[in-house]
């Protein structure tokens, strides 16, 4: 899931300094919290903005609204109606969704809500940890299911580093070092010699390093 966090209230009174007629808007099916939870982060971003701005005297009129997906146009469609009535839109989706919206507005002012950090999973209530990059070649195939683009601080394509004590990485103390647990599966698994094989320097391109990423397939319908 995309794990987001909500801005700093300061920097959200900034963006929408010069504004007096604002749309917060929520994205409830993405991003790690539930459509309750998001729901209630926009009502309290609208009341937290329109109790800071009450205290500069100057008036701002909030609308709020949450669609289920801020990266596909039909859900966009169904802010026709009122982006005529604000100046400009906090979007609490993750970064796609506010590009998405600037796309479809381009008139609009279209301010993030939200700092978009990582692809992660819920380790338990309130607890998210990355683990996937979308690097857009997955090695992991190689690895037993772990990860050492985003799980070994080095990014590691060929570990480990050796620096691990105990099991727990040198550069990240809470965190067990990934290439050994790697090896130890493996081991376990009678597997190891998929190790024999060395990663030379990995090809960013399908990681974005030629700029935006496209996916375009076939919808096939029946059989
Ligand atoms: S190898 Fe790439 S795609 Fe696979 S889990 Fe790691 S970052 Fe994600
Ligand atoms: S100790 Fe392990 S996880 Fe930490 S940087 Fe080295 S190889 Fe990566």
């Amino acid at each position: 899931m995309i794990i987001t966090k909500l801005k700093p209230l300061e920097e959200i009174l900034q963006y929408i300094e010069s504004h007096d007629k604002i749309l917060v808007l929520g994205c409830s099916e993405c991003t790690h919290k539930s459509a309750t939870d998001v729901e209630k982060e926009v009502k309290k971003v609208v009341e937290e903005i329109k109790r800071e701005r009450e205290k500069t005297g100057k008036f701002v009129e909030v609308l709020e609204k949450t669609l289920p997906k801020q990266c596909e146009p039909q859900y966009i469609k169904l802010l026709e109606e009122i982006k005529d009535k604000v100046d400009a839109i906090i979007s609490l989706a993750c970064g796609v969704g506010v590009n998405l919206i600037a796309d479809f507005y381009p008139k609009m002012e279209v301010y993030p809500g939200v700092n978009t950090l990582f692809l992660g999973a819920k380790i338990k209530e309130g607890y998210w940890v990355e683990k996937c990059r979308a690097c857009g070649d997955c090695i992991i195939g190689y690895t037993a299911g772990l990860c050492p683009i985003t799980r070994c601080p080095k990014n590691m394509l060929n570990g480990p580093c050796g620096g691990a004590k105990n099991g727990i990485c040198e550069v990240r103390k809470n965190l067990p070092c990934v290439w050994q647990q790697i090896i130890r599966r493996l081991k376990n698994r009678g597997k190891l010699e998929r190790l024999m094989k060395i990663w030379e320097a990995k090809d960013w391109r399908s990681a974005g390093g030629e700029g935006v990423r496209e996916l375009r397939e076939e919808l096939k319908v029946g059989n």
